[in-house]
């Protein structure tokens, strides 16, 4: 059989006489190995902790663990024929455990550890731990007549920070330093009302503090939120600090305890081109006179999702000739939208229906009186349209007074954290300086 062997011999323990070792009594040591087809390390002499070690709740230091990536093609039963299990094992743990676990659900590419006990230099397998996810795994119970259960890692969150000055984008500083291109989509999604960051200036920096999940303490399976931040752009500090207090509020709030967010949107949609603005003398090219076009379209590929701007409620989901599919949303006694041609309607967007910003209202289309695919957006403020793109829209709900000092309390410390976070190279804040000597 031809594998790519990617051998961890994670333990060895050696046990010696007493009469040899004095009064020793058994003595315990660690071997670490790996072996790939191209490398060979020496091997690592780590001394063991006294505690049994446990990995997926099994004694490691009772078994040689064999690390491996299930292979193109390869089976369950292929891997443990090579493991000295018979077809008998194999048989009943694929159709009698079949509800804890279909083996032919194993997917290439997926990690996998053999706990084997090594008998005359062949390695028998006992149990077989299947990864399905970074914190899932499946425990193969090889002993006696079989079994076979699920099992959860356990993660943990740790809290991190990070800080860099900007050269280029957000991105790259980010990357530079270590943090991971989530982290970078996190920042972008919490600032997306605030900063433009296409418009990144040389001497912006961030700092931010934010939790990493982890499994078996030390290996990271993604990123949680972030926590605080303060990213300093164009000489001036945009903090935001995440405040979850059960009950009220789970959102981004700045140190004054306004919403980062604003009460809408940009655009409906996340990709697009603006292909007509709002225009109320607009010469019509078919019709050669002057029609008003009171809308932005967005033109878009047919199917791509529509979100609603901002909270509110439906109040048309319909069909007309000129608007085709349309979606009209109420979001307060001032504002009201409307979202013209849509191929389809989002599920459960009908009128009454209650919608949050950002939910999907429908999609893409050309239904109507439309040429290509795009949505017209159309924006009236008290009754009368206008042009969103050049109205100065409201911020989101700041907090209440009733919650503000809770806020503060809470605020404040963390403010305190992110302001003493250094920025690389020791510099006081000042990061113009700091460009300034380093291009010197
Ligand atoms: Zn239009």
């Amino acid at each position: 059989m031809q594998r790519k062997i990617k051998l961890i011999l994670s333990l060895l323990v050696l046990s010696i006489p007493l009469v040899i070792l004095n009064n020793l009594g058994v003595f315990d040591r660690f071997v670490s190995e790996k072996h790939t087809e191209s490398e060979t390390q020496e091997p690592v002499t780590v001394p063991l902790a006294r505690e049994a070690q446990l990995k997926y709740g099994l004694p490691v230091d009772s078994f040689v663990l064999i690390d491996n990536v299930i292979d193109n093609g390869e089976s369950f039963g292929n891997i443990l024929l090579d493991f000295g299990i018979d077809y008998a094992m194999i048989h009943r743990i694929a159709t009698e455990f079949k509800d804890v676990f279909d083996v032919r659900n194993l997917r290439s590419g997926k990690d996998y550890t053999i706990f084997a006990e090594n008998r005359d230099s062949l390695n028998v397998a006992r149990y077989m731990v299947y990864k399905s996810s970074a914190t899932d795994y499946v425990v193969f119970d090889l002993r006696d007549t079989g079994n076979v259960y699920l099992g959860e890692e356990e993660v943990s969150i740790k809290e991190k920070s990070i800080s860099g000055v900007i050269n280029s984008s957000l991105y790259e500083g980010l990357i530079e330093q270590g943090g991971s291109p989530a982290l970078a989509v996190e920042l972008s999604k919490v600032y997306a009302w605030t900063i433009d960051f296409f418009r990144i200036q040389p001497g912006d920096y961030f700092k931010l503090i934010y939790e990493e999940k982890f499994i078996q303490d030390s290996i990271s399976v993604g990123m949680g939120r972030i926590l605080a931040a303060d990213f300093h752009h164009n000489g001036r500090s945009f903090y935001s600090f995440w405040f979850d207090n059960d009950t009220t509020y789970r959102d981004y709030f700045d140190e004054k305890g306004r919403s980062l967010r604003k009460a809408f949107l940009k655009a409906p949609l996340d990709f697009f081109r603006i292909s007509s603005r709002f225009n109320p003398r607009r010469f019509h090219p078919v019709l050669k006179r002057v029609k008003p076009h009171l809308g932005t379209d967005y033109a878009a590929p047919h199917g791509t999702p529509i979100m609603s701007t901002a909270d509110g409620e439906v109040i048309a989901a319909s069909y007309t000739r000129g608007n085709g599919n349309y979606v009209k949303v109420r979001h307060n006694s001032t504002y009201t939208t409307q979202y013209l041609h849509m191929s389809k309607f989002a599920k459960g967007v009908k009128k009454g229906s209650r919608v949050r910003q950002g939910d999907v209202i429908g999609y893409v289309g050309s239904t109507g009186l439309a040429t290509g695919p795009h949505v017209c957006y159309r924006f009236w403020v008290n009754g009368k349209q206008v042009d969103p793109l050049r109205q100065d829209l409201p911020e989101a709900e700041p907090i209440t007074e009733e919650y503000i000092e809770d806020y503060n309390s809470f605020m404040e410390s963390l403010k305190v954290r992110i302001d003493a976070l250094a920025l690389p190279l020791d510099e006081p804040n000042d990061p113009k300086l700091r460009l300034a000597s380093l291009r010197s």
